[in-house]
């Protein structure tokens, strides 16, 4: 049996599997089986008023997965499916409280990755998929980021390479007066607004709200070891007095230090740093040092709205 009949026979017998997007990895269950689900939320130990997305091989799969379907989300799923894009939109009655954590809406996505795409389609129906670390934690941007953190008899790791963008899915809610950015990825609230040819809410009004969407507030994509985030070169200079530092560059400058102080580069790009930033945060947590001092980018556009989203929160305490 080849590797994704394997892992489709596992999710149908109710069990777990990490799954391979472009975003990162996941941890998928059939969306369907309230047992499966829970066990994600063991797994990873998810807080249960945190909803999962769920994830379709297909719009028309997701569209099964709500129970309205208005002319915006068809704009946004045609330009943007599959990819990285959540939408929110009030639930079909079959998707399981669990799933949403008992809320009216669900989140669903077709993500951009043929192993995801082809494992959906295996089983025939959508898997819940939040990202497969324990809650909290640098989410995992290849298998090897997952093995190891789940006996492999209880989750079974489909390695699809390194994800192409390596930040989570834009979360974007669909409402009747416009779109709303919950959680910020590549793909901006401008953009989207203007494919969809809708307004663009304020997302701090309604979507950052903990109501609204539990997992975008708060501490989060953190490391063990604590996160500083340093505005300039002298502000890092200062965390590096306090004890030995692994210092992440600034976007395409790399900083130079004397042990037993480590950095690491980043690129300059703004895709190419995203791709590479939960990487970065898990070798600098395995570095030994006493702290993780990011130089934080400072340059606009979604992506770096992204990036900066994550840093905040995984400097938080
Ligand atoms: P994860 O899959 O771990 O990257 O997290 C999924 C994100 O989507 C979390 O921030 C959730 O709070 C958010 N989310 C999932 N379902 C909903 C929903 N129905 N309404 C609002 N936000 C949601
Ligand atoms: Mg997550």
């Amino acid at each position: 049996m080849d590797a994704i009949a394997h892992a489709a026979a596992h999710l149908q017998r109710g069990g777990l599997v990490a799954i391979p997007t472009e975003t990162v990895y996941g941890l998928a269950a059939v969306a369907r089986d309230c047992d499966a689900v829970a066990r994600v939320f063991e797994a990873k130990g998810r807080p249960s008023d945190n909803p999962l997305i769920v994830h379709a091989s297909t719009a028309d799969m997701a569209r099964e997965c709500s129970a309205l379907w208005p002319d915006a989300a068809v704009a946004l799923a045609r330009a943007f499916w599959p990819g990285p894009l959540t939408l929110v939109l009030p639930k079909a009655e079959w998707v399981p409280d669990i799933v949403t954590a008992g809320g009216a809406t669900v989140a669903v996505r077709v993500p951009r990755h043929p192993v995801a795409l082809e494992l959906i389609e295996a089983v025939g129906e959508p898997l819940v998929a939040p990202s497969a670390n324990r809650s909290g934690y640098v989410s995992p941007t290849t298998a090897g980021h997952v093995r190891g953190v789940w006996p492999e008899d209880e989750v079974v790791v489909l390695d699809g390479g390194a994800c192409a963008v390596g930040l989570e899915s834009t979360v974007l809610a669909v409402e009747s007066a416009g779109l709303r950015v919950l959680r910020p990825g590549v793909l901006g609230g401008d953009e989207l607004a203007k494919a969809a040819g809708v307004p663009l809410l304020d997302s701090e009004t309604g979507g950052c709200s903990p109501v609204a969407s539990p997992g975008v507030v708060g501490p989060h994509y953190q490391p063990t070891l604590p996160l500083v985030l340093a505005s300039s070169l002298a502000e890092a200079d200062t965390w590096m007095a306090l004890g030995p530092a692994f210092v992440i560059s600034p976007p395409g400058v790399p900083v130079a230090v004397d042990p037993p102080h480590q950095s690491m580069p980043m690129p300059a790009d703004a895709e190419a740093y995203g791709r590479e930033l939960y990487a970065a945060l898990r070798d600098a947590d395995a570095s030994g040092a006493s702290r993780i001092v990011v130089c934080a980018p400072t340059a606009e556009g979604a992506v770096w709205d992204a990036v900066r989203e994550r840093l905040v929160r995984a400097a938080a305490v």
